[in-house]
């Protein structure tokens, strides 16, 4: 239609008379159809389908339906009967600048415009039937793809959430989505070294807790158990049931909950001594301390286990009491036979009896000082091992020939066993003849007259052992383990004039230092066995 007004523009000035209705003609075969041009007055003066002497029969157009609607400056489009061509036809009209045609309409048989349309509707159709399934494909590819890598991306999201945060072997695109997943994967990879750090962490804490030898216990502020390490479990009969609990509930020691309470008041109480659980020998400092606001507040509780510390001190009070008592034996007979010296001066031979009492209680308490020093020597490590390749059987020797004027006296009889690969032993040669010399000199002294003494040595698995055996009385079952103590005699009646009591506890001294271990039993026919054991090998 535009087309069509243009066309009447660029002619009106070329065209009048029959020239005109020679132009509808033409425009009419350029768009085969019908063309029809009307001057202002309605008047029809060109017509495609009417030749120019007919075209002054022809009605007056102006009341037209398509022409009316031109007349308003509108394009009139109508469908109607046409009596001229005796056909349903579409009118358009629109109006045009020129002083002879003030409307141009076109009319097409209504069939010409529905097989346009047909073809066109065809070729649309055609053209979507050839498009769709290009499209379709297309779309279904991309979709396909798409959806791969989104399932390549949720299947690497769930496995970071199941905690498994191994960075994908793919390769992400360089397009939005490849830019997402590189996002997420490089956040949760930082989220993973962060967890990973936070559990390690986490764990060298626990680590740390578990193997301390003090108890830990830690309250949130409303006084529920947060932790409760091993050593605290253990202190105060709890166990992992407890956590999340209140404090008072599970702690049954009341000057525990009293520290935790104060400490939840924002206080900390001077540390605590008290006994706990089941055995009460045991001894313990507690002390509680708030936890700062920053901490996330509360209050936690460290507890010492101080038995050893009060066993050591109450060892220590005992010793200085039984060295006290050793002494104090000696120096007052020696301070009683001297005041008689000087109070009643006598004859010779009662003096010479005097002398002699005095002179064997200042030897006892001069072997009770030497013993001492070395026990001393010893607990300082003063004494350091000078280990070399020993014959056992000339140290068994040596310390009977020491002996030999106590065991004549009593008319004793000793017996030397020596396995042939028991012969040499790596040992300290001059402590392990104190060891043997102490044990013989016992098995003589304790055991009456005429008695038998065994020394046997022997290997057995990588072990050297030395039994030192009597057939004397032997030692009550209750005090083997007791006679290695500094002081403990088993029969104070019985115990000999010259020993200091403290000779058992210098042959365990000595043995440990070895590496070995030393028993005391009585032989299966009675008779104490005290049998050392040594490493057979340097290193052992
Ligand atoms: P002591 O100087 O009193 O001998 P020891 O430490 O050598 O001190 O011994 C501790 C105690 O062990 C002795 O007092 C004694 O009661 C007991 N004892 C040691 N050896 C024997 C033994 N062979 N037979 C019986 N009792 C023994």
């Amino acid at each position: 239609m535009g087309a069509t007004r243009r066309g009447a523009d660029v002619h009106r000035t070329a065209i009048t008379g029959l020239a005109i209705d020679a132009e509808a003609d033409r425009l009419a075969q350029a768009i085969d159809g019908r063309i029809t041009l009307v001057h202002a007055d309605g008047r029809v003066v060109g017509d495609s389908s009417v030749d120019g002497p007919e075209l002054a029969s022809l009605d007056n157009h102006l009341e037209r339906p398509e022409v009316r609607i031109a007349r308003e400056g509108q394009v009139g489009v109508v469908e109607r009967y046409s009596t001229t061509v005796l056909a349903d036809m579409l009118y358009a009209a629109v109006p045009a600048r020129h002083p002879e045609i003030a409307y141009v309409r076109v009319a097409l048989p209504l069939t010409t415009v529905t097989r346009q349309v047909t073809r066109i509707g065809a070729a649309a159709l055609l053209a979507f039937a050839l498009a769709a399934p290009v499209a379709i494909g297309l779309a279904w590819l991309s979709s396909a793809l798409l959806s791969r890598r989104v399932q390549a991306i949720a299947s690497a999201a769930r496995r970071y959430g199941a905690g498994d945060i191994r960075r994908p072997s793919h390769d992400y695109a360089n397009d939005e989505l490849g830019d997402v997943a590189r996002v997420l994967d490089a956040s949760v990879q930082d989220l993973g070294r962060r967890a990973e750090e936070l559990a390690r962490d986490r764990a060298q804490m626990e680590a740390i807790l578990s193997g301390m030898v003090e108890g830990v216990l830690i309250v949130n502020r409303q006084g529920r158990l947060q932790l409760v390490n091993r050593a605290a479990e253990e202190m105060l009969n709890v166990d992992a049931s407890a956590l999340g609990r209140l404090y008072l509930e599970v702690i049954r020691h009341p000057d525990i909950s009293a520290q935790l309470t104060t400490a939840l008041g924002g206080e900390t109480s001077p540390p605590h001594e008290l006994p706990l659980g089941r055995d009460a020998s045991r001894s313990f400092v507690a002390r509680a301390a708030p936890v700062s606001l920053a901490g996330g507040g509360g209050a936690i509780l460290v507890l010492h286990d101080i038995t050893d510390l009060r066993r050591a001190d109450q060892v220590r009070r005992d010793f200085v009491a039984n060295v006290s008592h050793e002494l104090r034996t000696p120096l007052t007979a020696i301070r009683g036979y001297v005041e008689a010296l000087i109070d009643e001066p006598s004859d010779a031979d009662h003096t010479r009896h005097f002398l002699d009492i005095i002179a064997r209680h200042a030897g006892r308490m001069e072997r009770l000082v030497t013993d001492l020093l070395r026990l001393a020597r010893l607990d300082a490590n003063q004494e350091p091992l000078e280990i070399t390749n020993c014959d056992i059987e000339r140290i068994f020797r040596t310390v009977v020939t020491d002996l030999t004027p106590s065991i004549a006296a009593k008319e004793q009889h000793v017996t030397m066993v020596v396995a042939p690969e028991a012969g040499v032993v790596p040992v300290d040669p001059t402590k392990l003849h104190d060891i043997i010399r102490n044990l013989v000199e016992n098995a003589v002294n304790y055991s009456p007259e005429r008695a038998s003494v065994y020394l046997e040595a022997h290997h057995r698995s990588g072990w050297v052992e030395i039994v030192v055996s009597d057939s004397g009385p032997g030692i009550p079952p209750a005090d083997l383990t007791r006679v290695f103590e500094r002081f403990y005699r088993v029969d104070k009646a019985r115990a000999r004039p010259g020993g200091t009591g403290l000779g058992l506890a210098i042959v365990r001294h000595l043995v440990e230092l070895h590496g070995g271990t030393v028993k005391a039993e009585n032989g299966a026919e009675g008779g104490a066995r005290f049998t050392v054991t040594l490493p057979a090998q340097p290193d052992a």
